[in-house]
């Protein structure tokens, strides 16, 4: 249940949840502070858990920076998501979001503003597309990255009145995932870098002693934001997924082991959002 679900995450809540119901059965959701105003009769609905966890999420943890504050509320819901019909369906879910901010991002360089890029980083921007959408992303790739239990204890020891400086969260995951994630923040957070673009520049089988191959995946990324991001090797009777970290407008390489002959490569599950999807699958050639 939801409010067990928030719990585990943050503890007990700073404020009670208020949920009223709308006459409107076919009204939509809607928040306002900590109270879900929900369509009567959906209170039990998978939607109505959703927004719950959204607005629990909010009574239990506050920010004044609405890429957190919102960004952490939406990664939630994605959250609950997965532990309630699995990881694809979290993805699915985030997946409705990706649009909007390809699309934003795809506007903004239209715009051809010089100071666009630090205006609309997650720190400074008023787009919701940004600190709702693209902020959610951000924190299931810092989940991706340092794990579960480091980003949930890096959340236990924020405390909103110390959030001084940009570099305060950062230096708060740093310190529980005891690894560097300047070059994720300036291209994420710090900065808009727009989106990364994935393509699998190469994999090379080789035949190992024993049987089975091992396959060299090397993935380009055309974009301007780094990333890490999951590599798929699908071969006869199974597939094996890694991570590969990849900069901005660089490569990153991977060698996964494959028992059976490697058959396709897919850089990225949905899980960092991308501006060209297209060109991410890869047939290995017999
Ligand atoms: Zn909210």
């Amino acid at each position: 249940m939801p409010p067990t679900f928030v719990k585990e995450w943050f503890g007990q809540p700073r404020e009670k949840v208020q949920l009223l119901e709308l006459a409107d059965r076919d009204a939509a959701p809607f928040e306002s502070g900590s109270i879900v105003l929900t369509p009567l009769g959906k209170s039990d609905s998978a939607l109505a858990r959703l927004n719950a966890v959204h607005q629990l999420t909010h009574a239990a943890f506050y920010s004044p920076r609405p890429w957190i504050y919102e960004g952490v509320a939406h990664f939630m819901q994605a959250a609950y998501k997965e532990q309630d019909n699995g990881r694809q369906a979290a993805l699915d879910f985030m997946g409705l979001h990706r649009t909007a901010v390809a699309d934003a991002e795809t506007a903004l360089a239209a715009e051809h503003n010089q100071d666009a890029a630090a205006d609309e980083s997650l720190i400074n921007t008023s787009r919701e597309e940004f600190y709702r959408s693209k902020a959610m992303y951000v924190w299931w790739m810092l989940r991706d990255m340092v794990g579960e239990p480091a980003l949930k204890k890096a959340l236990a020891a924020y405390h909103p009145e110390q959030d001084k400086e940009p570099s305060y969260m950062q230096h708060l995951i740093e310190a529980q995932a005891r690894r560097d994630l300047e070059w994720f923040f300036d291209d994420w957070v710090y900065r808009d870098r727009g989106l990364p673009d994935f393509r699998v520049q190469s994999a090379y089988p080789r035949p190992i002693v024993g049987g089975g191959f091992v396959v060299a995946i090397t993935v380009e990324n055309l974009g301007s934001a780094g990333a890490e991001v999951p590599v798929t090797l699908r071969m006869e009777g199974g597939e094996v997924t890694k991570r590969v970290q990849v900069r901005a407008n660089s490569t990153g390489t991977v060698r996964i082991e494959a028992p059976s002959a490697p058959q396709e490569v897919i850089v990225n599950d949905g899980s960092v959002p991308e501006s060209n999807t297209s060109n991410n699958r890869f047939t290995i050639q017999k």
